[in-house]
């Protein structure tokens, strides 16, 4: 699509030959960690993540950004137009779940890099700086897969979760976070931005992300305003029974945490049904133990989420589940350990900053709708401390975290225009409002 732009309003001037730059260097990304289905598997400081995270800095080098990495493992592209002047971030994250899509977070860390470099170019052209200088992110462990919680090097940064902790969470493997970035030459000894004095400082972030959903695509509009996030609580539980032998220990005296596991799951689903459209329930992972086919399981681990944009709501499934748990010990005569409950707020992002895209996305003539997310994102941790920017592009039949995720290039492109002009006005002071009322 070419959009009927109203020229004399852009900051920066978008034309096709342009699209070029993104789906180029997309192409060379989206190799990297491929799956021969056609997806990517890029778990958080694996040799994939490190090979993408090297394509990356260099990607950025190329084109005069500095790159350094934090204590946790964000790593991030600074091009900077004022000295001490504070800086817009843009990005999201590179990691994948295993056997995951291409475009879930790598679109928007390149989409950020390339609209970054947009500006750049365009500063370089024009003589006219930006008052604020560009970071580009890709945030550490956004999927939480191998490391658990998600969203990990965005909580860190934002001080909701403690460094020192968050370097001592290990995977399956006993690997802890610490020795994994080490593992890849991805961790830096000192923080990107801070607080104290002469630190650098952030002034807004925006991100762009696919959908993962269908609404876009029901209404065929191009771009998502997200003006509010989803509420989650996620679990993670360990139901204790006793090993026995499957087929010499009498049914009534065994303790099978295998099935005090699978009533749980039942009863997410249940409660799914009971509270309608407005709660997502799962539960998606569980290790069986000793995971012996001639063994009754002594313990099973399992982590499950409930999601929903009503707190009130939220909390009645909380308290339905938590009786049907108890429910579950009674019935498999088994003990369920609550080990760790993550809670993520659910919270609107800034109304300035959602009338900012929508106003540029009217001045490029491009489609948009209000819509709110049900997925964790980054943006999430950091609207908590700069006004955000949280925009969708649509993604085809609404997969994601599988293989077949997609979304088709013009799509790709048009939210590169977006958020290139989205960014500039941002860079200029658009959101300069939202950020003294926080202050
Ligand atoms: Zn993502």
């Amino acid at each position: 699509m070419t959009p009927r732009a109203n020229t004399s309003k852009l900051r920066i001037t978008l034309n096709t030959t342009r699209d070029r730059e993104f789906l180029d260097s997309w192409a060379e990304l989206e190799v990297i960690g491929a799956t021969p289905a056609g997806g990517v598997e890029r778990q958080a400081a694996t040799a994939e993540d490190g090979q993408m995270r090297e394509w990356f800095s260099q990607w950025l080098r190329d084109r005069g950004f500095t790159v350094e990495v934090d204590r946790v493992g964000n790593l991030f592209g600074l091009l900077e137009f004022h000295d001490g002047a504070p800086y817009v971030l843009v990005g999201s994250h590179l990691d994948s779940q295993p056997r995951g899509g291409r475009f879930d977070g790598a679109y928007g860390v390149l989409a950020g890099a390339v609209a970054a470099d947009r500006v750049r170019r365009h500063a370089a052209e024009s003589g006219v700086t930006p008052r604020y200088n560009i970071a580009v992110v890709d945030w550490f462990n956004e999927e939480g897969s191998r490391f658990k919680p998600s969203l990990m090097g965005s909580a860190v940064f934002t001080g909701a979760a403690d460094l020192e902790d968050t370097l001592n969470i290990a995977d399956h493997d006993g690997v802890t976070v610490r020795e994994a970035l080490t593992a890849i030459g991805s961790i830096g000894d000192r923080d990107v931005f801070g607080a104290g004095e002469g630190s650098r400082r952030l002034a807004a972030y925006a991100e762009i992300h696919i959908e993962q959903g269908r609404e876009l695509e029901k209404d065929n509009v191009s771009i998502g305003l997200v003006d509010r996030t989803w509420a989650a609580n996620k679990y993670e539980l360990n139901v204790i029974g006793a090993q026995g032998h499957t087929g010499a220990t009498a049914i009534d005296d065994r303790q099978d945490a295998l099935l005090g596991a699978s009533l749980i799951v039942v009863a997410l689903r249940d409660i799914a049904d009971e509270f309608g459209d407005e709660l997502h329930t799962s539960c998606g992972q569980m290790t069986v133990l000793p995971n012996s086919p001639v063994v009754v399981p002594r313990e099973v681990h399992m982590h499950l989420d409930l999601r929903s944009d009503n707190d009130e709501l939220l909390a009645a499934a909380d308290a339905a589940l938590r009786k049907r748990i108890a429910e579950a010990e009674i019935r498999a005569k088994v003990k369920v350990e609550h080990r760790k409950a993550h809670v993520w707020p659910g919270h609107h992002y800034q109304p300035q900053g959602v009338e900012l895209a929508r106003t540029v996305a009217d001045d490029l003539g491009v489609s948009s709708m209000l819509v709110q997310t049900r997925a964790g994102h980054d943006s999430t941790n950091m609207k908590e401390i700069v006004p955000s920017v949280m925009l969708f592009v649509p993604s085809v039949d609404g997969i994601s975290h599988a293989e077949a995720e997609y979304t088709a290039d013009e799509d790709l492109c048009t939210g590169v225009d977006l958020l290139t002009e989205t960014l500039a006005r941002m860079l200029d002071g658009a959101l300069d409002s939202a950020a003294a009322e926080r202050a």
